[in-house]
């Protein structure tokens, strides 16, 4: 299969970003891309509460106190009001300096939905054949 345009820009958009992160920050973790958190959506089903709600878990990467950014294990500080800084890439808690999440592509959806508009025209080709095979007697 093959890429629309736009998706090969985006992909070379996220390569570049990605690259420009991977080159300062080698060791970043994988798992929370950086951030030291891990976000999940979950519907807490409270009445008065608004539907689907974001919750952030702290990754086992802060968890075992190892920075998220440069993957040091020694250079965490807590702060006064709880959350931690890397001494040596600076790192905080709540930085939107992070990893861009792993690209994903639509254009299989797009393919499909090609594919089947090349069959409707077939289905529609072959009945106005047959259409004129009946008039035809
Ligand atoms: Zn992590
Ligand atoms: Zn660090
Ligand atoms: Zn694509």
């Amino acid at each position: 299969m093959k890429h629309t345009k736009n998706c090969l820009k985006n992909q070379l958009a996220w390569v570049n970003q990605f690259l420009d992160y991977f080159s300062k920050h080698p060791n970043y973790c994988r798992k929370c891309n950086g951030s030291g958190e891990l976000v999940y959506y979950e519907n807490p089903g409270d009445q008065g509460m608004p539907g689907v709600m974001e919750f952030a878990d702290p990754c086992e990467c802060l968890e075992s106190g190892i920075c998220p950014r440069c993957g040091r294990n020694d250079s965490l500080h807590e702060c006064a009001d709880g959350t931690y800084l890397c001494y040596v890439c600076g790192w905080d808690e709540g930085t939107k300096e992070v990893a861009p999440p792993m690209y994903e592509c639509s254009c299989h959806e797009e393919y499909e939905w090609n594919c089947q508009q090349q069959e409707d025209e077939e289905d529609w080709y072959n009945y106005m054949q047959e259409t004129q095979e009946l008039r035809n007697g």
